[in-house]
Order: structure tokens, then C-alpha cells, then sequence
């Protein structure tokens, strides 16, 4: 367990509340193109990271979750936290 996406209060992309469909670790969202991105908020994996973003298949922009995924030890099992109340979509660029 660790770090849920799900607790997290609201997503904000381009300083605007975004519709963000989190479930654990998981979170998808829309493009601005339409299309779907997915997050996925683990160590080395999509979105987590603007080194490893997550790319939108349809218009190939780069996008990641802030804050990006934390370098220290997850919280232990049974105890799931938020890594931020709010946290940001940002663009990867490259
Ligand atoms: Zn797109």
C-alpha cells in the first residue's frame, strides 16, 4: 500500500480543477485532446516522475503528477496516505 492517489482532495491542471479518476496508485485522465492518460504513481513508473511521464497516445504530449513520486520510504501497509491534498498535472517537456 503506501502513497493512494484516491485520498487525494483535488487534481488541478493549468491552475484549474481537473476531473481525475484515481483508484490506489492508478489515476486516469482526459487530454485536452480527448483522450485518455494514465497515471500510474509508483517509483520509476508513468506520470510519476518528468523523467518517466506519461504519454498521451493520441497528441504525444508528455504529462506527470506533482509533487513527483517521494525518493523516501512509502507510509507502511494499513496506513495510505496522500502524497499532497493537492496535487498538479503538469506538462513534460522535452
Ligand atoms: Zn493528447
Amino acid at each position: 500500500m503506501g502513497w493512494s492517489l484516491s485520498m487525494v482532495e483535488e487534481f488541478w491542471f493549468r491552475g484549474e480543477s481537473a476531473h481525475v479518476h484515481p483508484d490506489g496508485n492508478n489515476a486516469s485522465w482526459t487530454c485536452p485532446c480527448g483522450h485518455a492518460v494514465l497515471f500510474v504513481y509508483q517509483r520509476g513508473r508513468i506520470g510519476s516522475h518528468p523523467d518517466s511521464p506519461s504519454l498521451c497516445r493520441a497528441c504525444g504530449t508528455g504529462y506527470y503528477l506533482m509533487p513527483t513520486y517521494p525518493h523516501g520510504a512509502e507510509p507502511p501497509a494499513g496506513d495510505t496516505q496522500a502524497p499532497a491534498e493537492r496535487m498538479e498535472i503538469m506538462e513534460a517537456h522535452r
